[in-house]
């Protein structure tokens, strides 16, 4: 490509919303194979609300919740925000809390009440030595509606199933469509238990879902996602979505996300949703494509 295709096509880009940072992108995008995009705050809305709690024989409900949202009430996590508010409406004053802490992508725990609180996924009362059999076929059920199953624990004792919900974002459906017709695979990376992801990439009609991931994983999974397909895309929002965003071929960061993955993406979708990347990939191959 010509130094002037390259800048009309970034003009053109931009008068759509798609902020190439870097020129090579608009080259790279036309070959790419797979695109595997971030679950929340990507495909959905990143606004879950709470839609189930059940509670536990032996605890009483409001406390539970009262205790639950007091340690969620430090998260920075968007199912912290669900949890306190389903509290809130509830007109459940919160307790005080000491000692919170945060283990990454497991959940959070803190003291509340003198009684020591947990709440997370399920690997996290796994590790905890909470035993969550007494849920198993409620969590089954939740997770194939694409809801997300979260556990709460008082002093080690399994409390409370809670289900929260992230509603997925009306531009989603089209965007993945779009891509399917340009000849992408389309890929899903998470952190979110399985069966939600797996009943979510269902509804999408998403080819590939790598479900469960750590931080840490979604860099291994773009690799393992790149040795499969070919050239890759990704698409992000968060802090944690940053050096997945870096590995790929071409990082597309949404444009309402966090800093962190607007700076270290190639693209940047100032219409905050997907509908982006099959936009810039189209313009790649209309640009590059045709020049040579
Ligand atoms: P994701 O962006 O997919 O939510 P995270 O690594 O942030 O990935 O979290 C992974 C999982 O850990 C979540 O799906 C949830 O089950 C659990 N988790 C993380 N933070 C919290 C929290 N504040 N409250 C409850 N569960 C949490
Ligand atoms: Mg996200």
């Amino acid at each position: 490509a010509t130094p002037t295709s390259i800048m009309v096509g970034t003009g053109r880009g931009a008068e759509m919303g798609v902020l190439f940072r870097k020129g090579e992108a608009l080259q790279l995008l036309k070959d790419a194979k797979v695109v595997a995009v971030d679950k929340t705050g990507t495909l959905t809305e990143g606004r879950p609300l709470l839609t189930d709690l059940e509670i536990a024989d032996g605890f009483d409900r409001a406390q539970v919740l009262a205790r639950v949202a007091a340690v969620e009430s430090r998260s920075e996590h968007p199912i912290a925000r669900a949890i306190v508010e389903a509290a809130t409406e509830e007109g459940i004053a919160l307790p005080a809390m000491l000692d919170f802490e945060s283990v990454t992508g497991m959940g959070v725990r803190a003291t509340v009440d003198g009684a020591r609180v947990e709440v997370g996924a399920d690997r996290f009362m796994r590790s905890l030595g909470v035993d969550i059999g007494s849920f198993a076929v409620l969590a089954d059920r939740l997770g194939n509606e694409g809801k997300s199953p979260l556990y709460g624990a008082i002093d080690g004792r399994l409390a409370a199933i809670i289900a929260v919900s992230d509603p997925i974002k009306p531009s989603t459906p089209a965007a993945i469509a779009a891509l399917h017709q340009l000849g992408l695979k389309v890929a899903m990376i998470t952190g979110d238990n399985a069966a939600t992801a797996q009943a979510i990439a269902r509804q999408l009609g998403i080819d590939e879902v790598v479900a469960e991931v750590l931080p840490e994983g979604k860099v291994e999974a773009v690799r393992r996602l790149k040795a499969a397909y070919g050239q890759i895309a990704f698409v992000g929002d968060g802090i944690n979505d940053a050096p997945a965003l870096a590995e790929a071929d071409v990082g597309l960061a949404i444009g309402t996300g966090t800093d962190v993955a607007v700076e270290s993406a190639d693209v940047v979708l100032m219409s905050g949703n997907l509908q982006g990347v099959p936009n810039a990939i189209a313009l790649s191959k209309a640009t590059i494509g045709n020049i040579r």
